[in-house]
């Protein structure tokens, strides 16, 4: 086995546990690799071990394995912030948008979604710790731009992503967490039909799984640490 592909079975195992633990299906939570900074190389050797669905932050970058990578039946989600100057590649390369938390992307990512693909399928990012700095819909406007992006022809909406802050213990993360669950429910309750609430990273799945979680984004439990270019 290779290091990867041992990691890999490590992070399935505990979202199981966490599933199991608070009485969930496993198959409710679904597992994102998020391999921003690793190579095409650590991709192949994640698809190999059986993930098909990767995560990238910087588009550049993602293209490029995205690109090299074509001959393999991958799923790739965009989870890094979007300007406006980059949703063409992301309409044109990605498959899911997590991280849109405005109607102006939105609208750019509907009318340069290329008309052979399928439409984008794309998260809601609402900003639930309330961070000043934080990208993210405030959860008050969440609705409206919930509504108005169900709207757009060429995006499919399907749920709600959010990134809190680290939390000191597992009881104030699934406070945070539940905050993004109940907004989730109250957008399915406007009429909404949404299937997806991706939070939870490498440190705090076990939390977001027990919140209601549907998709991890995990990175460095399986591809390791992560060396930034300067
Ligand atoms: C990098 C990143 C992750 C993965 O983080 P790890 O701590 O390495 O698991 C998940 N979500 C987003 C939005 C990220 O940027």
């Amino acid at each position: 086995m290779t290091k990867i592909s041992t990691q890999l079975s490590a992070v399935r195992e505990r979202i199981q546990a966490a599933c199991r633990a608070s009485g969930r299906p496993t198959e409710a939570v679904a597992l994102l690799a998020v391999s921003k900074t690793f190579g095409a190389d650590a991709v192949q050797a994640a698809f190999e071990a059986g993930q098909t669905a990767f995560g990238e932050n910087y588009i550049q970058e993602a293209v490029g394995k995205i690109t090299a990578l074509r001959h393999l039946p991958l799923v790739w989600h965009c989870i890094g912030p979007i300007q406006s100057n980059k949703t063409r590649l992301v309409a044109e390369h990605f498959d899911w948008v997590h991280t849109v938390d405005r109607l102006k992307i939105a609208q750019r990512l509907s009318e340069q979604r290329p008309a052979e693909l399928p439409p984008l399928q794309v998260c809601i990012q609402v900003n639930v710790d309330g961070g000043p700095t934080k990208s993210g819909v405030a959860p008050e406007d969440a609705l409206a731009l919930a509504q108005a992006v169900a709207g757009l022809p060429r995006l499919r909406l399907r749920g709600v992503m959010c990134i809190p802050e680290p939390a000191p213990d597992f009881e104030a993360a699934c406070q945070v967490f539940k905050r993004a669950a109940t907004l989730f429910d109250a957008l399915k309750a406007q009429g909404l039909q949404l299937d997806t609430l991706s939070m939870g990273m490498s440190a705090d799945l076990e939390a977001a799984v027990a919140s209601g979680s549907t998709l991890v984004r995990v990175g460095s439990a399986i591809f390791g640490a992560r060396h930034y270019p300067v």
